[in-house]
């Protein structure tokens, strides 16, 4: 093993480099892994930039990234006997959550009590060191295993994927729904394939521009709200009625909006897109026809109930990917990422 790695440092706000730093060592049931590929999610962009100060990260420098996939290197003290061995194919996701309070024991560890609590809970990549690097260290709740069939690009996607299969959970679709998705970005779109996998009759994306192409392209019903009222559209398409349930993917305020006037009486808005402003509810509707309004938070569970569904095609995982860069290259990566003209979806970058 080496004793120092590259690394993606944010020394401060929008200030990076690829760094030479020392490689972590892995704790009890921790594990070492050599990191193969990650992906940038919207979230990395946001702490590059230092939108959540004192936060995400709690400070500078700071190394993100937790979509990931790798294999194993180093098991630390313990890691064996959940079977983990130096070489298995893995893939990572963010939260390690104490695993004991209420909300852990329940199985609701991405709403752990103990969020963020040295020694308690890590969110690796937001409040402690993350995989935009050689190696990563990561607790063996936080690793899966990845089947032979998929490579490391599409397991640095597979957090995503679950992401978008929790939201799907969270709107309790029931098979024959019209589901209307709000927002054509990564989760969207993967959000359109949970909501088929939970057996949605039809599937509408609402959104722009070259990631609204992407969604005709994928086989999805679309919406443009570039070319008018998308509430209307939505309800033109379903013969007045509107969706039974809308995933709201987008987390900007218009389109949260939008999101709720476009359900059917007595649907379920679910939403895992966080505005960073207020959100005015139009709560009279939502009380007279008992409209459903929850939260989506990252995955609880998921990250193994999908695995089979990418094996399948039927969460298109690899679709996603429109750009690979190497680490060293991680400021024209973000740069792609920033730019709506690139096309870009989801930029793998290998460490
Ligand atoms: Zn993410
Ligand atoms: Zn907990």
């Amino acid at each position: 093993m080496p004793s120092t790695m590259q690394a993606l440092v944010v020394l401060e706000p929008g200030r990076m480099e690829i760094r030479e730093v020392p490689v972590p060592t892995p704790g009890p049931n921790e594990v070492l892994a050599r990191v193969r590929a990650v992906s940038i999610c919207g979230t990395d962009a946001h702490i590059i930039r230092g939108d959540y100060p004192g936060f995400w990260p709690p400070a500078f420098p700071f190394i993100p990234g937790h979509e990931w996939a790798g294999e194993i290197a180093v098991l630390g003290p313990g890691a064996d006997l959940y079977g983990w061995q130096v070489g298995d194919r893995v893939a990572g996701t963010s939260h390690d959550a104490c695993g004991v309070c209420q909300k852990c024991v329940e199985g609701r560890y991405n709403l752990c009590e103990n969020y963020g609590r040295a020694g308690l809970h890590k969110q690796y990549g937001h409040n402690v060191q993350g995989a935009d690097a050689t190696y990563v260290v990561q607790g063996v709740k936080t690793i899966f295993p990845l089947p032979d069939g998929l490579s490391f690009d599409q397991g640095a996607v597979i957090d995503p994927a679950s992401i978008a299969l929790h939201v799907a959970n969270r709107g309790n679709i029931t098979p024959g729904d019209t589901v209307a998705i709000t927002g054509a970005g990564a989760i969207g779109l993967l959000a359109g394939d949970a909501a088929r996998i939970r057996g949605a009759g039809r599937v509408i994306v609402v959104g722009r521009g070259s990631r609204l192409a992407k969604a005709a392209a994928l086989g999805f019903e679309t919406v443009n709200t570039a070319a008018g009222d998308p509430v209307g559209a939505v309800r033109r398409m379903t013969g007045g009625l509107g969706a039974d349930v809308v995933l709201e993917c987008a987390g900007v305020p218009e389109m949260v909006e939008w999101a709720l006037e476009m359900l059917h009486r007595g649907g379920r808005c679910a939403a895992v897109g966080i505005p960073t402003l207020g959100v005015e509810i139009a709560m009279q509707r939502l009380v007279l026809d008992e409209l459903e309004l929850v939260g989506s938070r990252a995955s609880a569970g998921e990250m193994r109930r999908v695995m089979p569904h990418v094996e399948a095609g039927r969460m298109r995982v690899r679709e996603m990917v429109t750009h690979r860069f190497a680490l060293g290259d991680y400021a024209a990566a973000l740069a792609t990422f920033n730019d709506r003209a690139s096309g870009a979806i989801k930029i793998v970058v290998a460490p």
